[in-house]
């Protein structure tokens, strides 16, 4: 089999086989092909699922009433890792709305200091909720990189996906972040992220953002950086709409005949930690609302460091055919340009 070399050179690690394998391993085995793991480069931390919104196509399941929450004694343990991964340049932080987990300005603090690249993953109308208005403030002070959901640039598509009135409350929040210099200058990034509002993959991501980018300038006076186009994983909230609707055979048959292996040097699993708000480790965050561990197993943040990752395999699923259909799919968007 031809192992892909690790994201930035180093050696391959020896898999274990796996059996039964899934539809996903399937493909890569009949494409000689297995994944490698390289250096940990990125510590994507989920921080909880409590949220204020409550998205059809989360595949986190947040909302408001989860419990699920990242304590100081955690985030402590998560900070503790970088010094035993001096490869991590980047900590990207998600949730449920992140901000809404009480640690979330120390962790944005501690890495500050680190100088590292960190990422929140805001869901923008978390800027204009009571409590939050010094939100966006702290966010630019700290050159925080935003990575913000907005799945189309009319109010239409966004309030049937994300909820009545999230349009309206997003496109103000962009506006409150412009403000501040988000968007327009290049210390202070902001994303745009786009997925399909049903079971199809994403446009192109370069036309598409051609399009969001003149919309949003004439109708809002809006600026961005870039827009970032995922696929929705067959998972979560996503996956029940999809079963409801009798639709899930054909999304996973779109999934399986887009099966591109050019997308998967990039996938994200490869250079990426994925810690859950108990510190628990995961090749993902899919993985992680699946509830499969690290390589299969459970492990702790507190008991790893980036030598010891290096030798662990990934462990991949059905689901994970999301990432490799068409141009690619990861939390930084498509993989194949
Ligand atoms: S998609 Fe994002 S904003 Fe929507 S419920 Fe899930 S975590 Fe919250
Ligand atoms: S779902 Fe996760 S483990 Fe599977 S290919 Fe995507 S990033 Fe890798």
């Amino acid at each position: 089999m031809t192992g892909i070399p690790p994201p930035h050179g180093g050696r391959v690690p020896i898999l274990p086989v796996r059996d039964p394998m899934n539809a996903f391993d399937t493909k890569l085995a009949e494409n000689d092909l297995v994944l490698g793991r390289g250096d940990v480069e990125i510590l994507q931390l989920n921080v909880g699922r409590v949220c204020n919104q409550t998205c059809r196509h989360c595949h986190v399941s947040a909302g408001p009433n989860r419990p699920e929450i990242l304590s100081e004694d955690v985030a402590r343990e998560m900070i503790d890792f970088l010094d035993r991964a001096p490869t991590v340049h980047t900590m990207d932080i998600t949730g449920g709305a992140p901000e809404l987990v009480p640690p979330f300005r120390w962790l944005v603090t501690e890495a500050r200091r680190r100088d590292l690249h960190i990422i929140d993953r805001c869901n923008l109308t978390i800027l204009t909720e009571p409590g939050h208005e010094d939100l966006a403030r702290f966010l630019a002070e700290n050159r925080v990189h935003v990575v913000a959901s907005l799945p189309c640039y009319t109010s239409g598509n966004v309030d049937k996906q994300r909820g009545d009135g999230v349009f309206a409350r997003s496109i103000k929040g962009l506006s409150m972040l412009n403000d501040l210099g988000y968007g327009i200058s290049p210390d202070l990034p902001l994303d745009l992220v786009y997925n399909p509002l049903g079971p199809s993959l994403p446009p192109p991501q370069a036309s598409l953002e051609d399009d969001y980018r003149k919309r949003l300038r004439e109708d809002f006076n809006v600026s961005f950086t870039s827009l970032i186009t995922i696929t929705n994983m067959p998972i979560g909230r996503f996956r029940t709409d999809l079963e409801r609707s009798g639709k899930l055979e054909g999304y996973m048959d779109v999934l399986l005949g887009a099966f591109n292996t050019a997308a998967i040097p990039g996938l994200m699993c490869r250079n990426t930690l994925s810690v859950d708000y108990l510190g628990y480790l995961h090749d993902c965050d899919f993985n992680q609302m699946l509830d499969l561990g690290l390589s299969g197993r459970r492990l702790h943040i507190r008991d790893m460091d980036g030598e010891k990752l290096r030798a662990l395999a990934i462990a991949t699923g059905d689901h994970c055919l999301g990432c490799t259909a068409g141009a690619g799919s990861s939390c930084s968007g498509v993989l194949v340009r």
